[in-house]
């Protein structure tokens, strides 16, 4: 955490009980910024924002970002979506719209305040991709009508969105292609490769790889990823283009399941289910933007990563404090 002081800046999250807002949040609240929580706690957990709920240092209102929202802030962060592919695809239309028309009210929000507008989207916005690694400049592959869609075009349209705003509007805009990043407070039935292994190998049970496990991911911990965050959003000026975060290191599926056997020490085989229609086969960043633009680089090798994931999901013990969200009617 930083201990560097900052002035002090009134800042919104969408989506900050989940996994990669809880993170920011830390961040945040540790420079002494003032921070609203809007959340609809559809895949988000209030025991990752508890610490700061209990100590009074954050605001929660229970929000589904497709309904306006009306607030004084400086700062927007839109990282409201579910990321897993089994928890997105449970409800398609509903991600579709979060994706979509909750970028569109958040830039509403950023419209009437003047406030930077961070924007989380993703690597999915690649589609298959038939160019590697990625570089910003490529277009994608992604299939428009498949069980991924709802995801993938939501991101994409909210990329057009935001680029439009602030060609035509002179929104300050700033957006992140992050790729498959994990970590500590992920929900142990989060559904993504890293935890199913882990929980899987933690209960000594068959790890599930999809396909032959010959498909790739690059996996970057969360800490370096919310380092990559907080860079974009204290510059001066964003870029007029979207900017990947990632970690280069590229891992084979099946990798990822031995590395995972041998850390648990587990007895658990490997074990091949169906591949999932239009699962990506190869994915890794040209993080080349992101290490001239914000001097930023991944830092925490997978090895590490691993074990602190491990050891989080390792500590049962979860405390919710008694606290009742506001509700807000929109
Ligand atoms: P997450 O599911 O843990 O967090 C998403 C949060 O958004 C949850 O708290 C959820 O309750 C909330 N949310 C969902 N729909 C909402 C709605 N309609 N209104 C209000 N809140 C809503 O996922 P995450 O991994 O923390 O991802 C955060 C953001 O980063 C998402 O936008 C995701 O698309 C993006 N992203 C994440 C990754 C990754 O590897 N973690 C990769 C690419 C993009
Ligand atoms: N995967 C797997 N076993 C699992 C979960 C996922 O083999 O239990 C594969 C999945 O098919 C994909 C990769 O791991 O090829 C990463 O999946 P994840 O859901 O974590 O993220 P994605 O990059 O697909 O969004």
């Amino acid at each position: 955490m930083t201990t560097a002081s900052f002035p002090s800046r009134r800042v919104l999250i969408a989506g900050g009980a989940g996994f990669l807002g809880s993170h920011l949040t830390d961040r945040l609240v540790a420079r002494g910024y003032q921070v609203v929580i809007a959340d609809n706690l559809s895949t988000g957990r209030l025991e990752n924002i508890a610490h700061h709920l209990v100590a009074g240092r954050v605001t929660f209102i229970h929000h589904d970002v497709t309904d306006p929202l009306t607030l004084e802030v400086d700062d927007i962060y839109n990282l409201a979506c579910p990321a897993s592919p089994p928890h997105y695809q449970a409800d398609p239309l509903q991600t579709a719209l979060t994706s979509s028309l909750g970028a569109m009210h958040l830039l509403a929000l950023a419209k009437k305040t003047g406030a930077r507008l961070f924007h989380a989207s993703t690597s999915e916005i690649y589609g298959d991709p038939e160019v590697h690694p990625q570089p910003e400049s490529y277009w994608g592959n992604v299939n428009p009508i498949g069980p991924r869609s709802c995801y993938d075009e939501g991101k994409r349209f909210a990329e057009t969105l935001l680029m439009d705003a602030r060609r035509q509007h002179g929104v300050d805009v700033r957006m992140v292609r992050i790729f498959n990043t994990y970590g500590p407070r992920m929900r142990p039935d989060d559904g993504r490769v890293i935890t199913n292994f882990i929980t899987q190998a933690m209960a000594g049970d068959d790890l599930t790889i999809y396909g032959k496990g010959e498909q790739t991911r690059s996996f970057c911990y969360v800490d370096d990823l919310i380092d990559g965050f907080l860079r974009l959003m204290d510059l001066e000026q964003g870029p007029d283009t979207p900017v990947n975060l990632g970690n280069p290191g590229e891992f084979t599926v099946r990798e990822l399941a031995e590395r995972v056997i041998g850390m648990v020490k587990s007895g658990s085989r490997i074990v091949e289910h169906p591949l999932p229609k239009d699962d990506p086969r190869r994915r890794c960043p040209d993080i080349t933007l992101a290490r001239t633009l914000l001097g930023w680089e991944p830092k925490i090798a997978l090895a590490e990563g691993l074990l602190r994931t491990l050891q989080a999901l390792q500590k049962t013990e979860t405390v919710v404090p008694a606290f009742e969200p506001e509700r807000r009617v929109a």
